[in-house]
């Protein structure tokens, strides 16, 4: 199924209405296609866009044609792009005529696929491909760009090169063994490896930051019952989420969504809060909440500034460490509280009347700033590159382990054992060995169009 020649075609642009839409073609036959869309009897000339009217199931209507020839394309392939009006009927009709004309409409992600399969991306720049389509917060878009752009792909590649090296002079040694002579250097061997352990184990950087930066940094919601958490959380949220009421100890569970806040990615709970539980529930509740706010990357403690603190609330506001942000909710009410005894920085805002929710939002985005994104090197949140590169670390450990075991005369056969399994499973990263199936559950995933 990998290697089809025929021509594919699919809207490139989001479903819906709007300035312009595209309609991409694909394969040997897309400029014959392009042709006969638009009744132009000359040649195209790649990488020019030609202004064109096409002709579909009786509409006629302007649109810009930009032809690409092979392999200079995004596919390798001959590619057409027809950019047009961005009304969904208008594009449908202009696929449908190209599938008139001898194109099949694309599956998901069969345009990166060709690219894979011509070698104009590895399978890390594909997988970079769709999740910079998907990306959501700024850190994903960075991370994501710069992945497309080859720098994962090329961090990847110089270790993989390393290993290869290593490989070729332990082959040697192994195949001209020399009575009381060692072809390698055992010491400089092992040393190669541990410096290729060592970039590995930076390449794949540490979970928290890859799953800071896939699944959002955790941002929890505590505080005294009533003082508006859910109220807060439903905010910040825009919808209706979690029951809000005025029986305090209503959310016993925790409630958490995912959201852009100041440009960061950010899991937002909220969390059943700071009292004393009265009911076996409610303990579950608040010991759930204390161990969300002690996981959390950031704890915004919210106080309800028309009524003074208790004492309690005070000493747990005094034991927070780590990052805290504290705001004083429900500012349309007349405060009873003195921002001054708090002891920190407030924010003042108020839930229900929507006031000072976006400077909250943005001083969330701030405080995390770094959080999950630490480096500028791409790092490798996709679950399917970690777990191979971990596969691949995991043979390179062995050999290191070994070496220390046995010293530097570990025989050749043995590193050279480890050296295969951890380039195979590098290979499996960017894509260089996958097997059929594996590359059809990927593709899946992206969007028709791309
Ligand atoms: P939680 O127990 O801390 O989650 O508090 P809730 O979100 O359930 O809110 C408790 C009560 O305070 C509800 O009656 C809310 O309508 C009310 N409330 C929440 N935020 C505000 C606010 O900014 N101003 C006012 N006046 N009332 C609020």
């Amino acid at each position: 199924m990998l290697l089809r020649d025929d021509t594919i075609v699919a809207v490139a642009t989001p479903p819906g209405h709007g300035g312009v839409g595209v309609v991409r073609v694909s394969g040997p036959a897309s400029f014959r296609i392009a042709s006969l869309l638009t009744g132009r009897t000359t040649a195209w000339r790649p990488r020019h866009v030609t202004r064109a009217r096409v002709a579909a199931d009786g509409i006629v209507a302007d649109a810009l044609v930009t032809v690409f020839a092979s392999p200079s394309s995004y596919t390798g392939e001959d590619v057409v792009e027809i950019a047009a009006h961005g009304n969904p009927l208008l594009l449908a009709a202009i696929v449908a005529r190209a599938v008139d004309c001898g194109a099949r409409p694309a599956q998901p992600g069969e345009f990166t696929l060709r690219a894979f399969v011509r070698g104009k991306l590895d399978l890390v720049q594909a997988e970079a491909v769709r999740d910079l389509v998907e990306a959501v917060s700024p850190a994903q878009v960075r991370n994501a760009a710069r992945q497309v752009e080859g720098i994962l792909s090329a961090r990847i590649g110089a270790i993989a090169t390393e290993l290869r090296r290593l490989e070729t002079l332990l082959e040697a040694s192994v195949d001209f063994p020399d009575e009381g002579y060692r072809f390698v250097d055992g010491p400089a061997v092992a040393s190669a490896i541990a410096g290729v352990r060592q970039d590995m184990t930076t390449l794949l950087g540490d979970e928290a930051a890859a799953a800071g930066l896939r699944d959002g940094v955790q941002v929890v919601i505590t505080g005294a019952p009533n003082v508006g958490k859910s109220s807060l959380f439903n905010a910040l949220l825009g919808s209706d989420r979690s029951i809000v009421t005025s029986t305090p100890g209503t959310t016993r569970d925790l409630v958490s969504e995912r959201l852009v806040l100041g440009g960061a990615l950010v899991r937002l709970v909220d969390s059943a809060g700071v009292r004393t539980a009265t009911d076996a529930i409610e303990r579950e509740g608040v010991r759930r909440a204390s161990a969300a706010a002690a996981a959390a990357d950031l704890v915004v403690f919210v106080l309800d500034q028309s009524v003074a603190p208790t004492a309690e609330v005070r000493a747990h506001l005094a034991g927070l460490d780590g990052r805290v942000l504290v705001v004083a909710n429900k500012c349309d009410l007349p405060p009873a509280l003195d921002a001054g005894d708090v002891g920190r920085p407030v924010l003042r805002v108020s839930a229900t009347a929507g006031e000072g929710l976006a400077v909250l939002a943005q001083a969330i985005g701030e405080l995390l700033r770094g959080v999950g994104s630490a480096s500028d090197a791409a790092i490798v949140a996709n679950p399917r590159q970690r777990a191979a590169l971990a596969a691949s670390l995991g043979f390179i450990e062995h050999a290191c382990s070994e070496f220390a075991r046995v010293g530097p005369t570990l025989p050749e056969e043995f590193v050279l054992q480890d050296l295969r399994g951890a380039l195979d499973a590098l290979d499996d990263v960017v894509g260089r060995r996958s097997r059929e199936e594996i590359l059809g559950e990927i593709f899946q995933t992206f969007c028709i169009g791309k």
